[in-house]
């Protein structure tokens, strides 16, 4: 016997790359490429220090209403943590203890499959179609929870409310996550389903949408019991998760709809745009409603192009995993870095067309 056979042993999770680099073109997580909104920055220019001497608000209040208030819930349905992996990875030990199988699809966010191992949850992966497509009916078996990222990353298709609504229906028995990470770029979210289906949590974050994932701040919603299951949790292991300087921040971001509106729509405009672009240069996008598109190129493979994109020091993602090998994500950035991504994609695929011309 030897302490090494008693370890809790995992497989983490790998994230995109964070260059050390400088003049990068950084395309690799999704982050947004305009600042938080200005509420944010005055509320950290005139931080009042000597509040970190006290530990901070361990029901997060201030942030907890803001977001009830946005959303039109009541304090007690929002939970809030450090990121939504955080959250989901509370949720994920708080509701999945059946010992049934829980389900997501085989193409989703990598950290499913590695907080199921961590807690020793058993999980089933339900193959997307050929277009990258939940099919509802995988959903409509004996399991012990389900999650669902919607729009799914890293495909960025989204699902229509409709079809999430038979899925939570057909499960009332189990708890059904929705990880609505990208909602805000284009996807319907489940937050009006709360009020009907007491086994639904939808999850959200500030990494994304609201130029945050540097302060780590992301949220869950659900009916009250729920909530109060998730908190129990929490306070069971760190009643402290969210810091003062967080709290304060988050809130500013969340009184700030306007700026938070112009943002996405600019993303989403830079997105249409540069989809349409790619198209042109033999690319082909799913649909994608998120803040990156999914793309392959109709004769070049992913990988090649990857690195060369690599070597001009714009990261991208590519997985070298199966059915999405021949394909990269690329987060949208401003309007100037997709130029000039546009322009360097549109050298490449050019000389290689006439190369193989030859
Ligand atoms: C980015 C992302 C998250 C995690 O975001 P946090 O930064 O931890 O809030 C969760 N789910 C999906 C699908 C994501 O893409």
């Amino acid at each position: 016997m030897n302490w090494e056979d008693n370890v809790r042993r995992v497989v983490p999770y790998v994230a995109g790359e964070q260059p050390k680099e400088q003049n990068v073109i950084k395309l690799n997580t999704n982050e947004c490429p305009y600042p938080p909104a200005p509420g944010v920055a005055e509320v950290l220019h005139g931080f009042d220090c000597d509040i970190l001497r006290k530990y901070p608000d361990p029901d997060v209040s201030l942030l907890v209403r803001a977001l009830a208030r946005r959303h039109g819930l009541t304090d007690r349905q929002v939970f809030v943590g450090v990121g939504s992996d955080d959250v989901l990875a509370m949720s994920f030990l708080t509701f999945f203890n059946s010992g049934k199988p829980i389900l997501f699809p085989d193409i989703t966010y990598s950290f499913y499959d590695v907080w199921a191992e961590l807690y020793r949850i058993p999980y089933q992966c339900q193959p997307l179609d050929d277009s990258f497509r939940i099919r509802k009916e995988d959903y409509f078996r004996e399991n012990g929870g389900i999650v669902i990222a919607n729009p799914n990353a890293p495909t960025g298709v989204a699902v229509p409310l409709s079809e999430l609504e038979e899925i939570v229906r057909t499960n009332l028995d189990s708890v059904v996550i929705i990880d609505e990470a990208y909602v805000d770029f284009g996807g319907e979210s489940c937050v009006p389903l709360i009020e009907k289906y007491d086994n639904l949590l939808v999850v959200q974050t500030f990494s994304k949408s609201r130029s945050m994932a540097g302060m780590r701040i992301g949220y869950a919603m659900g009916n009250e019991r729920m909530i109060g299951y998730l908190n129990d949790v929490k306070f069971s292991f760190n009643s402290y998760t969210m810091s003062a300087v967080s709290i304060a921040a988050g809130a500013a971001s969340a009184a700030d709809e306007t700026y938070f509106r112009d943002t996405v729509a600019k993303v989403v405009a830079t997105r249409e745009r540069v989809r349409g672009e790619l198209d042109k240069l033999g690319f082909i996008c799913t649909d994608a409603k998120t803040n990156f598109l999914f793309v392959s190129h109709r004769t070049i493979p992913a990988r090649e192009i990857f690195e060369a994109l690599k070597a001009e020091k714009i990261y991208v993602r590519f997985w070298d995993k199966p059915r999405i090998s021949n394909c990269l994500r690329i987060s949208i950035g401003t309007d100037e870095e997709m130029d000039r991504v546009l322009a360097f994609l549109e050298a490449y695929t050019g000389g290689r067309k006439d190369e193989t011309h030859l």
